[in-house]
């Protein structure tokens, strides 16, 4: 429900971008108009996104303390240093999840009408004052939301949630990207993200495999070579849009105690068909995907219009 909401707002947010971008007009007298336009496309998912934080705090994390509670009070969930426990619920990191992948879409646009403002090459207070603020507001969200995921990520390698944890780092490099579009310093270490990244979706090609589009979209963005990858592949939603189709009855839990439905997936879609690796990877070039100077170059070129904006 919520995924097709964000997925049906970002395919609007595109197609009434050029809209968006004739309706501006430069000079004081539009001051007022221009940001009234800019607040409104801000504001296109304040609704889902307050919806996906009330589930997720009033519906699914005081369900999966409620279950946690009596699994103790059973007896059948030991839960110690070390060791899993045997009920290893993933639907609040989901819908954690689902809110960043929200915010981004929102964020991304705020980069997208920057570059439209920008465009009119208006040095008028209002205007001027327009894209200090909403710069401004994105690069500290982007920033703050960086260091968010992080102790969302640590916590998916705890409860062995490889799709998950794939899905989270690459949802932070976008945040990284976007700083970087910005201009701005960004803390995200690169590199190491990167590798693990490569690493679940080599090992788990049944499930964090189904991001391998999106992470090599990304290495391409980080190099300048294209603006933007994308969150929202069929592979990789595919596994969002199944979740209701859940038949009672048939809950199963994999080894590491995810939770999943047999009536939909035929193993658990966080773990799936384990490929090991070579135990002693090709060293990374270091300086792969730190180009700054072209991806800088890259986005000054970009033109900011519905058709550039690759997703
Ligand atoms: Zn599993």
């Amino acid at each position: 429900m919520f995924m097709g909401q964000l997925y049906d707002a970002k395919t609007g947010l595109t197609k009434s971008f050029n809209d968006f971008h004739e309706r501006l007009r430069p000079g004081p007298l539009a001051g007022r108009s221009n940001a009234d336009l800019v607040r409104q496309r801000g504001n296109t998912l304040a609704e889902v996104q307050s919806s996906i934080v009330n589930f997720k705090d009033q519906v699914v994390r005081l369900f999966e303390d409620d279950i946690a509670k009596l699994a103790v009070f059973l007896g059948i969930s030991p839960v110690s240093a070390g060791e899993l426990p045997d009920i290893n619920f993933c639907y609040r990191i989901r819908f954690e999840s689902l809110f960043f992948r929200s915010r981004l879409i929102i964020l991304e646009e705020s980069d997208r009408m920057l570059g439209a403002l920008r465009s009119m090459d208006d040095s008028s207070e209002h205007t001027m004052a327009l894209v200090k603020g909403l710069r401004s507001l994105t690069r500290d969200e982007a920033s703050t939301t960086i260091k968010a995921l992080n102790s969302i990520i640590t916590e998916c390698e705890t409860r062995d949630l490889k799709r998950l944890e794939a899905e989270i780092r690459l949802t932070q490099m976008f945040f990284h990207i976007l700083l970087k579009e910005l201009g701005a310093d960004s803390d995200l270490n690169v590199e190491p993200s990167l590798l693990r990244t490569l690493s679940l979706c080599q090992t788990y090609p049944d499930t964090a495999g189904v991001l391998l589009p999106t992470y090599d979209a990304i290495k391409l963005a980080l190099i300048g070579e294209r603006r933007h990858g994308n969150l929202y592949t069929r592979a990789s939603t595919r596994i969002w849009w199944s979740w209701p189709a859940h038949k009672v009855g048939n809950l199963k839990a994999c080894v590491h105690g995810h939770q999943f439905s047999a009536s939909t997936w035929p193993g658990c879609p966080e773990c799936g068909r384990e490929v090991p690796q070579s135990p002693k990877p090709e060293p990374a070039d270091p300086k792969k995907f730190l180009k700054e100077d072209a991806f800088v170059a890259a986005m000054r070129t970009q033109t900011f219009n519905a058709a550039s904006y690759r997703t």
